[in-house]
Formats: C-alpha cells, sequence, structure tokens
C-alpha cells in the first residue's frame, strides 16, 4: 500500500475531550472518526485492525466446532417480551416501531433469537450439541459511552451461542470457550486475567470474564498473585484483618457533633475496624438495616445479590423515621428491621450508634447483644486483605472487560419453548451458554496496554499492515527506487507493507509512523547512498540495525518471526 493513495488522516493534535489514550490514539492515527456520542465510522487502518481480530475470532471458534450465521439488528418486540426483557430492560433498549404501528428494537444481543431458532429447528438430542455465532453489530444506548471504541453505542460483538442436553454438555462447550478465549486474547497480544464474574441477579450457573489491566478500565478485580485467585470486584472475597481487641463494659458515651467513622474513632480513640457502619437499606419488602466493619465499605451489588433485588440508601427522614435518630447515631441496638451484618463483624467488641442523637455504645457484640438475622460477605474486597484462598494479600487492578462467558442454563429456552425429545421422548429444555467479545474492545485494550508517548506499538498479529517502508526523501531517485523495491520484494515474501512515498518533510514522516504503530520500519535514508544499506527497526525497540539493501526481507523475516511468537 502506497501512502499517497491510501486514506489513513493523520492528526498532530489531541481530539478534544478524548481522555482514554486509545481514543486519543485511534482517532489521531487516522483508524476512527466520531459521527455522534459513541457512534464511530472505521476508516480504512482502523478495519483492517477489526478485520485481523475476526479473523482470529473465526479460527478459534471454528476451531472448536462453531458455525457461523448471521443474525438480523432488527428485532420484533415478540420475542424480548416472551424472555421477559422487553420489560426487564430500561433505557439502554433502542426501541422503534414499524410501519403498521408493531413494536420493534435494535438488537443488544441475541439468546432471544437463538432460543426463537432452537425452538423451531432443534427436535431431538440427536442434534445436539450445538455452537453457532456470529459477529454482528449491536446497538445499546449505553448511558455514559466514552472512551473512545472501549464503550460505543452501536459495536460488533462476536458473539456465540452453546445448545447442549444437560449441565454437563454446557460444562464442556464453556470450557471450550474459556480455553478458546484464552488462545484469542492471548494472539491478539493481550496481556489478560479470567476472573469469576456475577452471573447477574437471578443466580445462574456461572460466569466468568476476561479481564484486560489498564487505567482506562471500568471495571476492577481483586486478585491474588501467590494461588491464582481472581473475581470481579462486584463479588470478590476477602479475609479482612481481625478486629483489634477492645476491653471494657457496656456503656452509652456522648459524642456530640460526631457523625463520620473517621470523626468517632478520632473522638473515641479507638480503630475505625473496632467500630461499626450502620446503613438503612430500602428493598422492596421494606427496610434492612446494613452493618459493616467501621474500615470496610459495603458492596451494594452484593446486597443486592443477597436480597435478590435492587435496594437503595434510605432517605435521611426514612432514617430517623424507622430508628428514630439521624443518620450519623443510628446503630443495631434495639432496631425493629432485619439486620444484615458483613461477616467481619461475626467476633469482636465494637462501638456503635446508641439511636439516640449524640451518642454511642461502647462495648457491643454483634450477634450476643442483639440478634443478626444473617452474616454474608458484603464488603469491598480491598487490597492487602487476605485471599479468601489462601490467606495471603490480595492486589485489585483496574481491568477492561474484553470478553465474558454465562452458562444460561434453561433461562431462554423455557420462556420461548427451545426443547428437544431425549432418548426416551421426553420434552426437555435446551441447556444453553452465552459467550462474547468485542473486537474493538480488543483493538484499543491493545493500545492501552501497548504504547508510548509517540503513539501505538501494535502486537502482530492484529497490526494494520506489518512493515512501514520510509523513504526519507522521495525526490532522492535512489531512495525512492530502493524503497520501492523493498516493497515489492517483502510483499512478495507474504509481508504487508505501507510505503511512505509522500513528498513531506522527514519528521513528520517519522512521526506519522510513530504514531500509527507498524511493528516493523525500513528506513531508506542517507545510508543508502554512502553504504549501500537501510536501517531496519522494531517499533518497539527503536533501535535502528543498518542492513544491506539486499538482506532486508531476511531480516525483516527473522523479526517478524520473533515479533509473532
Ligand atoms: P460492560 O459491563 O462493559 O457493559 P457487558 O457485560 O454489557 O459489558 P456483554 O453484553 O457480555 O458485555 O458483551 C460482551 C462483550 O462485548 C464485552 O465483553 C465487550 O468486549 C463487548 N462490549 C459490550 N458492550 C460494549 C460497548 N458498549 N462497546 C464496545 N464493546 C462492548
Ligand atoms: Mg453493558
Amino acid at each position: 500500500m502506497r501512502w499517497s493513495r491510501a486514506f489513513i488522516p493523520t492528526l498532530r493534535e489531541d481530539p478534544a475531550e478524548a481522555e482514554a489514550i486509545s481514543h486519543r490514539l485511534m482517532v489521531r492515527a487516522g483508524l476512527v472518526r466520531q459521527l455522534a456520542a459513541g457512534i464511530y465510522v472505521y476508516l480504512p487502518m482502523g478495519q483492517r485492525v477489526i478485520d485481523k481480530i475476526n479473523r482470529i475470532l473465526r479460527e478459534e471458534i471454528d476451531a472448536i466446532g462453531g458455525q457461523e450465521m448471521t443474525m438480523p439488528v432488527l428485532h420484533p418486540a415478540e420475542i424480548w417480551q416472551t424472555s421477559g426483557r422487553w420489560h426487564d430492560i430500561k433505557e439502554e433498549m433502542f426501541r422503534l416501531k414499524d410501519r403498521n404501528q408493531r413494536d420493534m428494537c435494535l438488537g443488544m444481543t441475541h439468546e432471544e433469537v437463538i432460543a426463537w431458532l432452537a425452538s423451531r429447528e432443534i427436535r431431538s438430542y440427536r442434534e445436539l450439541p450445538q455452537i453457532w455465532y456470529q459477529i454482528q453489530t449491536k446497538e445499546r444506548d449505553e448511558a455514559r459511552p466514552r472512551s473512545g471504541v472501549l464503550r460505543t453505542r452501536e459495536f460488533w460483538m462476536k458473539d456465540s451461542y452453546t445448545l447442549d442436553v444437560d449441565e454437563a454438555g454446557l460444562g464442556k462447550a464453556y470450557d471450550l470457550h474459556k480455553e478458546a478465549y484464552a488462545r484469542i486474547f492471548g494472539r491478539c497480544g493481550l496481556t489478560f486475567y479470567v476472573v469469576e464474574s456475577d452471573p447477574g441477579m437471578m443466580g445462574g450457573a456461572g460466569a466468568h470474564e476476561f479481564m484486560a489491566p489498564s487505567p482506562a478500565g471500568e471495571d476492577e478485580i481483586a486478585r491474588c498473585p501467590a494461588c491464582g485467585y481472581a473475581a470481579n470486584i462486584e463479588l470478590a472475597r476477602s479475609v479482612p484483618a481481625p478486629t483489634p481487641a477492645a476491653a471494657g463494659p457496656r456503656e452509652e458515651v456522648a459524642t456530640p457533633g460526631v457523625r463520620t467513622i473517621a470523626e468517632l474513632a478520632g473522638f473515641l480513640g479507638v480503630e475505625p475496624a473496632q467500630t461499626i457502619k450502620t446503613l438503612l437499606s430500602v428493598a422492596p419488602d421494606g427496610p434492612v438495616l446494613v452493618l459493616v466493619r467501621g474500615d470496610q465499605q459495603l458492596h451494594e451489588k452484593k446486597l443486592a445479590r443477597l436480597l435478590k433485588a435492587e435496594v437503595r440508601p434510605a432517605h435521611p427522614d426514612e432514617v430517623r423515621e424507622t430508628l428514630g435518630a439521624p443518620v450519623g447515631s443510628v446503630g443495631p441496638m434495639g432496631a425493629r428491621v432485619p439486620i444484615l451484618a458483613d461477616e467481619a463483624l461475626r467476633d469482636g467488641v465494637y462501638v456503635a450508634g446508641a439511636n439516640r442523637e449524640g451518642y454511642h455504645l461502647r462495648g457491643v457484640r454483634p450477634g450476643t447483644d442483639f440478634t443478626v438475622t444473617t452474616f454474608a460477605d458484603l464488603h469491598v474486597a480491598q487490597a492487602g486483605e487476605g485471599c479468601p484462598q489462601c490467606g495471603k494479600p490480595i492486589v485489585v487492578e483496574r481491568v477492561i472487560e474484553v470478553g465474558n462467558i454465562f452458562k444460561l442454563g434453561t433461562k431462554y429456552s423455557v420462556p420461548l419453548k427451545a426443547v428437544y425429545l431425549d432418548e426416551h421422548g421426553r420434552e426437555r429444555p435446551i441447556v444453553m451458554g452465552s459467550y462474547g467479545i468485542g473486537p474493538a474492545r480488543i483493538a484499543a485494550a491493545a493500545i492501552e496496554q501497548h504504547h508510548d508517548a509517540d503513539g501505538i506499538i501494535w502486537p502482530w498479529a492484529i497490526a494494520p499492515l506489518q512493515v512501514h517502508i520510509l523513504p526519507v526523501n522521495v525526490k532522492d531517485a535512489a531512495m525512492l527506487e530502493t524503497a520501492e523495491a523493498l516493497g515489492r520484494d517483502l510483499q512478495a515474501a507474504g509481508l504487508e507493507t505501507l510505503l511512505d512515498d509522500r513528498d513531506e518533510r522527514p519528521g513528520v514522516k517519522f512521526k506519522d509512523a510513530d504514531l500509527l504503530g507498524l511493528p516493523i520500519r525500513v528506513t531508506v535514508g542517507a545510508l543508502l547512498a554512502r553504504e549501500g544499506k537501510v536501517e531496519v527497526r522494531t517499533r518497539r525497540e527503536r533501535q535502528d540495525i543498518p542492513v544491506p539493501a539486499a538482506a532486508v526481507v531476511e531480516r525483516v523475516r527473522e523479526l517478524a518471526e520473533r515479533l509473532a511468537r
């Protein structure tokens, strides 16, 4: 490819409002343009990256028996009404009406279509298992489309769905995907963790997320470097340090003006871990009192999972009405609502609110001095706390979710009547799994993980092109001719080349080369006339190696082999 004829609109300046590095670099390197919030045009270089990722996706999903198909973006409302998601999903779904006023929506995901298809086409256990997949556009009216292509309102997804006769079959299909996903992200050059994830409000049989560590991520995970335990922070468990021992009888103490845990601990000269944080939450069945240790934070998703319902913090008036005291003085003693306490409070003696304005109680023993309805894991796992498996300190990291696998069970097959006849002629629901990957998120995550101050450093397998040939001065006939000849030879050797044949200042061309970040660069400059040599470098190392023009193909091949590993 010749740059002079190509459409690679690089920019000198960062686009306004672009915070994530991948966002800035993808716009500046001429990979994408934003049409509207969360809606992007993929320019030729961006498209090549997506195509390469999609090829890897197809190879790996085909290899586990996946069969590619294409399902529509436009869906009739009925299938979503039948599954219940027409109601459950709120603003994230794009809804519309056709000319006959029939409700329609744009597909956010395709479990319903798969179950609809299976309900019509699968008859017998002999036709199972099946792995169906597509690489198709999804439409979601995301609350906060941001960070460039990391979170957009229209995006591609490779989504696979497995159909099995039973849980054991699903287990196998799930493991096949888990292994294929690891190969996919590895081949795309990502560093990633496989973590336990929340299978959703209704329980569910299990789920994992594939997480690429990056400060640009919107998720957090806790993991244990010692034993490999890893989970999304939404369900990560941890063992906090034991509560420091406290002596003394139970007594009420005046704590005028004290509102926060820090103020309370300071005022009474105790550790925050020797206090109880009391929070009133409102669930659909009424208020519940939630207790965590003073040094801990409540994870609202853990609470919601325990209660199998959405919960919200009570308003200050509701707190006063229910407990007879303002927010800063409430505690569990004498409260007439169910009490849910974090596991860290099972042992120890604490300071808690007295349910009397301006007073606290010392010497409070949970489970002894008041009844705890349920002890459960409700706290946010924090760095340095003990691993739930081996006890060694955990770390907490920010990550980008690049893929996710999910045991659906019969959640969709039952309402949509996707059933089969088993060997005894009995009707049974098909057991399903679903598995998603966003190719654009892979591209952006790869840039987040592989870049420097000057631009992108593409992993070999997903680079838009492989070798950047840069004649420093195209008005020098020998330079241009050598560069063109090298381009032909490299292409003949099976390498993808970009020849920067623009009549631009060398500085501009070098800057653009670093920005676009092709893995290997061949610079044809002054050394050619002096020594008959050109310079070969990798984008990552940036060390020019003088190479005789005749030896370039061999040298590039060696580098390519190393980079492709
Ligand atoms: P998130 O929690 O980030 O919203 P999700 O749980 O909604 O993701 P899935 O529905 O499981 O994601 O989608 C599967 C994959 O599709 C994700 O792992 C991600 O790679 C990609 N993806 C999801 N939403 C978007 C989006 N808005 N923009 C780009 N890619 C996305
Ligand atoms: Mg989402």
